[in-house]
């Protein structure tokens, strides 16, 4: 730290994203990726319609937001486009807490709610999830402040049910509360119809999983036309040409395309039984995953061991060095011959 850093940022510990590496020489299954490219449809509208790099992007992002709006079934002034999920999740910690109103979330869930409170000066507390890590709702009523919920829950993949979220919603009706649906597409059920009903719900979902765009870093809010004109407010004293050109246009290739990302979510979703058959046979635990990765534990084997095992035979896994999940590791649902692979590795390490 350099004697200029503000002191603000004294007690940051910032996020650490899980390995990428350069060579490909591992088979990559610890961050949540699609195995699969965007299609050649999406990518050919994209090559085709980008608008030139001398020239600023939309910051409006007006086409996208006009045909996602007519997907989700909402207006335009409902959404709110960001350089990933992860910046709508900032801007909603930046809009909807501060001191006196301090963000509530999980004690496992997504790492970085607690470097988006603390780099924002926001307090937070961790709600622990029960033994099994599912979320009591109950814990949920009558806080005073803001409410952060990854339905599917990452890194355990499980998902509660819109009527659940829908209890959160009546029970905190002067909080708002935000529920990040980055892995709603592979069979959880989504909240978006619920913003018409409930000015105090942000949903936030991303193009990085379902719809193979992780580099190109895509992501929206959608929310009552109030809590988004909020957001705006942020995004246009941050950056407003937050979303190149290229990836807008990648972004609406893909949405002319969408049926393709529905095929590859299905491809997914079996790989993600079969990745779970053979990892129970092997003597796995698994948490009940509606997300692109199981959360698994063997009794024989400590979590970090076993990441580092599969390390070193070219699988690389994600392992999560918390108290409560320590023994498990969070394994993304790859093509079926990645799922083979991890299961002969596993197989070869555990000598089954
Ligand atoms: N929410 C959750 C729960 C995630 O796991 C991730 C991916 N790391 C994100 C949001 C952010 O995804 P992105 O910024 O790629 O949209």
């Amino acid at each position: 730290m350099s004697r200029f850093f503000s002191r603000k940022y004294d007690k940051l510990e910032p996020y650490v994203p899980g390995e990428q590496p350069r060579d490909g020489k591992y088979i990559k299954l610890n961050t949540n990726e699609s195995p699969f490219p965007p299609s050649d449809a999406a990518l050919g509208y994209a090559a085709e319609h980008a608008r030139p790099s001398n020239l600023y992007s939309d910051p409006d992002c007006i086409e996208l937001k006009e045909m996602l709006a007519a997907k989700l079934g909402v207006e335009k002034e409902n959404l709110v486009i960001g350089n990933g999920s992860d910046e709508i999740l900032n801007f909603a910690f930046m809009a909807f807490c501060d001191a006196g109103c301090p963000a509530y979330f999980p004690d496992i869930t997504y790492g970085f709610y607690k470097v988006f409170s603390r780099v924002n000066g926001v307090p937070f507390r961790e709600i622990p999830l029960k033994d099994d890590f599912s979320l009591e709702t109950g814990d949920y009523r009558a806080l005073n402040g803001t409410i952060f919920i990854a339905n599917p829950n990452a890194p355990t993949g499980i998902a509660l049910t819109p009527q659940k979220i829908e209890g959160i919603l009546t029970a905190n009706p002067d909080n708002v509360v935000v529920i990040d649906e980055a892995y709603v597409d592979f069979g959880a059920e989504s909240c978006v119809p619920l913003i018409k009903k409930y000015d105090n719900l942000l949903v936030v979902q991303t193009f990085s999983k379902s719809r193979s765009m992780a580099g190109a870093r895509l992501g929206f809010g959608v929310a009552s036309a109030s809590l988004i004109a909020d957001l705006e407010t942020l995004r246009y004293s941050t950056n407003p040409y937050n979303v190149n050109s290229y990836t807008q246009a990648l972004g609406i290739g893909t949405l002319l395309d969408d049926d393709f990302s529905r095929s590859r979510c299905g491809i997914i979703i079996e790989n993600r039984k079969k990745m779970s058959e053979g990892l129970e046979a092997l003597g796995f635990e698994q948490t009940d995953s509606l997300a692109n990765f199981v959360f698994a534990r063997h009794p024989g084997a400590g979590g970090e061991e076993l990441y580092l095992k599969l390390k070193e035979k070219g699988v690389l896994v994600r392992h999560f060095n918390q108290d409560r999940i320590k023994d498990f590791n969070r394994i993304t649902v790859g093509t079926v011959y990645q799922t083979e692979r991890l299961l002969e590795v596993l197989a070869e390490i555990l000598g089954a």
